[in-house]
């Protein structure tokens, strides 16, 4: 069961993403947060229009773009394994990157893209959303 902070989350997801039929995002996200077997479970979901053409999640497993772009110990942040998995084809498309974190108890938590991830995702992204503690918000 997901805690109350994903009432709060639910509505804001509702009215930032009414163009989205899919079911609710932080349901969806959230099972896919608690397999990530580290403190930090972050998810990056990619869409395009109501499709959502890709998932990443962080993870330790290291990666050429992951150590040009200087993530420490060259660790994979969720959005750019998300990214990485976006067909060349759909890249040219105006993609939404959404950003879910929870903690083990089932809280929300910041998933903001860190200083090294914002300059690229601005160019790539068209809309960029992340949780916070209280539920989704749009980066502006
Ligand atoms: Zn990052």
């Amino acid at each position: 069961m997901i805690t109350e902070f994903s009432v709060v989350g639910r509505e804001r997801v509702k009215s930032l993403l009414s163009f989205m039929i899919c079911e609710d995002i932080l349901n969806y996200a959230y099972p896919l947060c608690l397999e990530i077997p580290r403190q930090k479970k972050h998810v990056s979901l990619i869409f395009h229009k109501k499709r959502l053409i890709s998932i990443g999640r962080n993870c330790f497993k290291t990666h050429p773009q992951a150590k040009k772009i200087g993530y420490a110990y060259e660790e994979m942040h969720s959005e750019l394994d998300a990214y990485r998995k976006v067909p060349h084809n759909d890249r040219n498309l105006k993609l939404t990157l959404v950003n879910v974190r929870f903690n083990r108890f089932g809280e929300l938590r910041m998933s903001r893209p860190c200083e090294l991830c914002t300059p690229w995702c601005r160019e790539v992204f068209t809309d960029i959303y992340y949780t916070d503690n209280e539920g989704l918000k749009r980066m502006e």
